[in-house]
């Protein structure tokens, strides 16, 4: 098994829970890194897949519910005037069909029941139509929303937000020093229901007063789901980090677990840190977008000290590998711990689905040599598996990683490191759900 990092923040002590569900009613892109993140990994320009924007049903046990964000609303084009004339410009293929409030409706949970829409920030692609839900509902934001928000079109014709957001309903904006308000690690926090079940992070930078959420999801162990929103806009932009590099060793191996030898991720992750002026531990990517980059850099300092708890798992809401690899709603995440969706999971899935692009263009030159580079970390999911897309993953580039099994040579490995020796799939028996997540990373020759 993987050394445990001890934890580096205390997380507080409570009694109560929240079930989490995870609602993905959008997905959209492609994304163009460069606007988003640097220093660029060669060949890599897009995310494999178009991403979700994530949104949670919280449920406390008293029975009042919360929704974290509402993604993009199916009517795209009734955002604010300038967000309805912006979205055209991004060139997103924008797959939605319903609203969030659809979704929990044809579940049987009105909307008369949610007490609050919490936002973790006003981008477009998060905050949905809160006007769906009744004047009842809440809608929560972040500190120095109200300030710097206020008004919504059309009072104010530029504004990114509509009035009828807000309008007729309790806009609360949460204060992370008066009652209620704690630390948890660097974090301001605010416990929402009073008990320790859920917890608001304030965690500026990406926008004026962005929120995280933490909900324990269970107790005894005392674990947790950060709901990141888009504190990062990708799993690499927080790790790997110091408190969890990319490890030195695997053991058992990932793909033959039976056999004696560890899998070894070989130097190339640490090669094309190098390549690109960074350290090993250092995370693949900058962030180079958002409201205050200095300010979000720090939050995410902070995110990093929780993103190594074993006890905590980290889900933002761009991030298409959860989406792919956990239950979604009706069903809850609370056992994502029991059921290996953990934390440790969930290292640079930003690397393997850059992965497929390298793949991808890898496949279509000729006499292309590849210079292995194979990182690997234990993960937690048979889903997960799936990360290694078989159709990319098995085409005949790769066989070489797979060793004598394949008939060709495995001359491409660096010395030391084993090849795979099988070709995993979602479906390959001893990819159990304790598995690892594989981290290819690809040189082309010129
Ligand atoms: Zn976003």
């Amino acid at each position: 098994m993987m050394e445990t990092k001890s934890p580096i923040v205390q997380l507080p002590a409570g009694k109560e829970t929240v079930t989490v569900k995870l609602i993905n009613a959008v997905n959209f892109g492609p994304a163009i890194l460069n606007r988003f993140m640097a220093p660029p990994v060669p060949s890599v320009t897009t995310h494999k897949t178009h991403s979700p924007s994530l949104c949670f049903l919280i449920e406390h046990g008293s029975g009042r519910k919360l929704v974290w964000d509402l993604g993009i609303r199916k009517d795209y084009d009734n955002y604010a005037p300038s967000i309805a004339t912006y979205i055209p410009t991004t060139n997103y293929d924008i797959q939605v069909k319903v609203n969030v409030i659809d979704i929990l409706e044809e579940n049987g949970i009105r909307g008369s029941e949610i007490e609050a829409v919490i936002w973790s920030h006003w981008h477009w692609d998060h905050i949905g139509d809160p006007s769906t839900f009744p004047p009842t509902t809440d809608l929560v934001v972040g500190a120095g929303f109200k300030e710097a928000m206020l008004p919504g079109a059309p009072a104010n014709p530029e504004s990114p937000i509509r009035e009828s957001d807000y309008a007729g309903r309790n806009l609360r904006e949460i204060s992370f020093d008066g009652p209620h308000s704690l630390r948890i690690g660097r974090f301001p926090a605010f416990d929402y229901f009073g008990d320790g079940s859920f917890y608001l992070l304030d965690s500026p930078g990406h926008a004026v007063g962005h929120l995280c959420g933490l909900a324990r999801t269970t107790t005894g162990p005392d674990t947790f789901i950060l709901l990141g929103g888009d504190v990062c806009h990708y799993p690499g932009i927080f790790r790997p980090s110091e408190h969890l590099p990319v490890p030195e060793s695997i053991s058992p191996h990932p793909c033959n677990p039976q056999s004696d030898l560890p899998f070894c991720p070989g130097s190339a992750f640490d090669d094309l840190q190098k390549s690109r002026g960074r350290k090993p531990t250092d995370t693949l990517y900058d962030m180079t977008y958002g409201l205050d980059i200095p300010l979000a850099t720090t939050t995410v300092g902070h995110l990093q000290d929780l993103d190594c708890n074993e006890n905590v798992f980290v889900i933002i809401a761009h991030d298409g590998s959860v989406r792919d690899g956990v239950d979604h709603f009706p069903k809850s995440l609370n056992a994502w711990k029991e059921k290996g969706w953990g934390n440790m999971l969930s290292h640079l899935q930003a690397s393997t689905s850059d992965t497929h692009m390298a793949t991808m263009q890898l496949q279509n030159k000729e006499h292309c040599r590849i210079n292995t580079d194979i990182a690997a970390r234990k993960i937690g999911s048979t889903e997960r598996a799936g990360v290694l897309d078989v159709p990319h993953y098995g085409s005949p580039d790769w066989d070489c990683l797979l060793g004598p099994e394949s008939g060709k040579s495995a001359s491409g490995l660096p010395s030391g490191c084993q090849p795979l020796g099988a070709r995993p799939s979602a479906t390959t028996p001893h990819f159990d759900p304790a598995m690892y997540l594989i981290v290819v990373v690809l040189k082309l020759d010129p």
